[in-house]
């Protein structure tokens, strides 16, 4: 038995996220960006490479990976890989977060294979307003493919970015949506990851406001899962009467980097242990090397996780005006 992950704050890693690729197919501009340079394909890990890496991950304490991007759906042969993924690590807690543009002809497959819950990403609940965000004109296409998750049984989180000056006028539609479908619609605040994305403190429509808004529409009741553990950061509410649920995570006015039990590998190979820094420990070329490998690699993650920082103190620091990190979220993987 290995050695489990724990940082020098006694938090303990039990959380990866897997970026698949950089490549999007929509265009946020808060979160890819124009004109962004693509990671060169011989430095995005291979499938089998990835899975090595997961099992090295799994080794050491790793219970749940959510598989992300860019968007996971572009890279060619992601859902047959999921479905590998998911017979190799049968006790592993898979999940995926897309923008659902692209998931429709693989849902069937991946709830067959067990795959259960899916994340998906939808700022807006306006077709137009989703096109002017995204540069395309998919929202149906999107709203379709939530019904397909959820009548295939998957469980549904929607994720919107809550943006002021963007989508802080939606919220009656939003909480529609939550009434009317078996979701958890949760709002994220806007975070200042990477520079040039529009980002400034008035542009975060943050979680406290939001809520307070939220109780003037419907009747809101705080939930309790039973379990006595919390729904992972997003605090979540019932609706009277409804079907779905909302949820606020706020991880810029309330962080809770003091349970974050995270660690993200990007698609070329680098394992970031916290969201708001740049530092990356590269395992590529530790995997690659004929002589390192596996073993090597175990060293570096070990390493990494050690130090992982206290992201909340990097936040404290940012320059005025700035993103507290240099990388968007597109090549990180959210
Ligand atoms: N393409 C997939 C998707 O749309 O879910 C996965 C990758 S995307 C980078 C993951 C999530 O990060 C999306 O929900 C996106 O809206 C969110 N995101 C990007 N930039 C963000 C920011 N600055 N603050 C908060 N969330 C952000």
């Amino acid at each position: 038995m290995h050695q489990l992950l724990e940082d020098k704050h006694g938090r303990k890693a039990s959380y990866m996220r897997v970026s698949v690729t950089d490549r999007c197919n929509l265009r946020c501009s808060y979160c890819a960006g124009e004109g962004c340079n693509f990671i060169p394909h011989a430095e995005i890990l291979r499938y089998e490479e990835i899975l090595d890496l997961i099992g090295m991950a799994v080794d050491l304490g790793v219970e749940k990976i959510r598989f992300t991007g860019g968007e996971p759906f572009v890279r060619k042969g992601f859902a047959d890989f999921m479905v590998d993924a998911a017979v190799r690590f049968p006790t592993v807690d898979l999940c995926v977060t897309t923008n659902a543009t692209l998931i429709g002809d693989h849902v069937a497959r991946l709830a067959d294979a067990g795959i259960k819950r899916v994340n998906i990403s939808l700022d807006t609940m306006d077709p137009a307003k989703f096109e002017h965000i995204t540069g395309h004109d998919l929202f149906h296409a999107v709203r379709g493919n939530i019904d397909r998750c959820l009548d295939a049984g998957m469980k549904v989180k929607v994720n919107a970015v809550a943006m002021r000056g963007f989508n802080n006028d939606e919220l009656p539609a939003f909480i529609d949506f939550a009434r009317d479908n078996a979701v958890d619609m949760r709002f994220i605040e806007f975070m200042p990851i990477g520079l040039d994305t529009g980002w400034d403190d008035s542009t975060v429509w943050k979680a406290e406001d939001i809520l307070n808004e939220a109780k003037t529409l419907a009747d809101l009741t705080p939930f309790d899962n039973g379990s006595g553990k919390q729904n992972g950061p997003a605090r979540m509410f019932s609706i009277a009467d409804g079907l779905g649920r909302l949820g606020l995570i706020s991880p810029y006015t309330n962080h809770f980097c003091g349970t974050c039990n995270r660690l993200r590998l990007t698609s070329d190979g680098n394992l970031r242990t916290c969201l708001f820094s740049d530092k990356v420990y590269r395992l590529r070329s530790a995997l690659r090397h004929p002589k390192l490998g596996i073993k090597r690699v175990e060293r570096i993650i070990r390493l990494a996780s050690r130090h992982k920082p206290m992201g909340h103190e990097l936040l404290e620091r940012m320059p005025a005006g700035q993103g507290v990190c240099r990388t968007r979220m597109a090549s990180i993987g959210g």
